[in-house]
């Protein structure tokens, strides 16, 4: 099988999906159905997100195990905030046992119940926890990128100067957060590239699926919404079927004027909507 970081180096266009692992107590089958039901589109990988705090560990690595199952490539998530070294390894153990070598290094966010004082005493940033996974050989290392600026950062300056240090640090490739305003992608692209990043920059694209969802995950990312996008809410948002309609074309003809600007590795949240990701991919031409 060709290496992940191979895939990400082509030249040509393609795809990869991202799921969540559902809670301990849900049944799995669900995302196992989606995931096989989208498989026959053959995704570069496919991502499995990861609870900060790592309240869920066991279901992540347990689906990140399937996807390597099913014949796919996995990269399991993997969020610092509030552990320690210890529990670090041992994930990568478990990662490693259950033949998963790809994982998207982060930091994340404080989680309710977490005590704020103890979420950051062994690991500040991802960079951190770069550093400790690639203490041990074998991982390759995907980290997050921000187009619109991650909030705590004052400028895309700073922010870019620690995607290099990422970058420096051990991460052989990143995925952007979503991002609706296709100019700053663009735009995001090109200083990453003048700040000396080289690594492969996969674009995460967020399907428009759900008005009160996008409205929320905006505000939670910090990310714009262009007035294409705040048109379609006001005009279809009490309408669910004309919304996903409105929606899938949305995200289509976004993925296409991405193309026609020369990005070629798009990212889809899946978010447990199979069909339209479906719908998606063969409307964009990303099969
Ligand atoms: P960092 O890289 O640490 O960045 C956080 C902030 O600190 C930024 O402002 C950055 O500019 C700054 N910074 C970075 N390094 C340094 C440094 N060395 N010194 C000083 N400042 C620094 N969260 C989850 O809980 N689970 C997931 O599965 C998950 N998946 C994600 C997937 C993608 C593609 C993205 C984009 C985000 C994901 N997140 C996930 C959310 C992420 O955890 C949050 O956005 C979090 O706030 C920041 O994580 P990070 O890894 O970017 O942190």
């Amino acid at each position: 099988m060709m290496s992940l970081l191979d895939k990400l180096n082509q030249q040509n266009v393609s795809f990869s999906l991202e799921f969540s692992p559902p809670k301990k107590d849900m049944p799995v089958d669900t995302v196992y159905r989606a995931m096989e039901k989208l498989s026959v589109y053959r995704p570069s990988f496919v991502s499995i997100t990861y609870g900060a705090g790592g309240g869920n560990r066991e279901r992540a690595v347990e689906v990140a195990s399937h996807v390597g199952q099913i014949g796919l490539e996995a990269i399991a998530h993997l969020t610092c905030v509030g552990a320690d070294p210890g529990q670090i390894n041992s994930m990568l153990d478990a990662l490693e046992e259950n033949g998963i070598s790809n994982i998207l290094a982060l930091r994340g966010d404080v989680p309710q119940g977490m005590d704020k004082s103890t979420a950051f005493v062994y690991y500040r940033h991802a960079s951190d926890l770069i550093i400790d996974i690639k203490k041990r050989n074998g991982f390759t290392i995907g980290a997050a990128a921000y187009p619109e600026v991650h909030y705590e950062s004052d400028s895309l300056e700073d922010d870019l100067r620690y995607l290099k240090l990422k970058a420096d640090l051990g991460a052989d490739f990143f995925v952007t957060q979503l991002c609706f305003d296709v100019n700053a992608l663009f735009d995001f692209h090109e200083k990453a590239y003048k700040a000396g990043v080289s690594a492969p920059i996969v674009t995460g694209i967020m399907p428009v699926l759900d008005p009160k969802q996008i409205i929320r995950m905006t505000l939670l990312s910090a990310c714009s919404i262009p007035a294409s996008l705040s048109r379609l809410v006001s005009r279809y948002g009490e309408d669910a079927d004309a919304f996903k309609r409105a929606g899938i074309e949305y995200a289509v003809e976004e993925i296409n004027r991405l193309k026609e600007g020369g990005l070629r590795k798009f990212h889809l949240y899946v978010m447990n909507k199979a069909d339209e990701t479906a719908e998606i991919i063969k409307m964009s031409g990303l099969a």
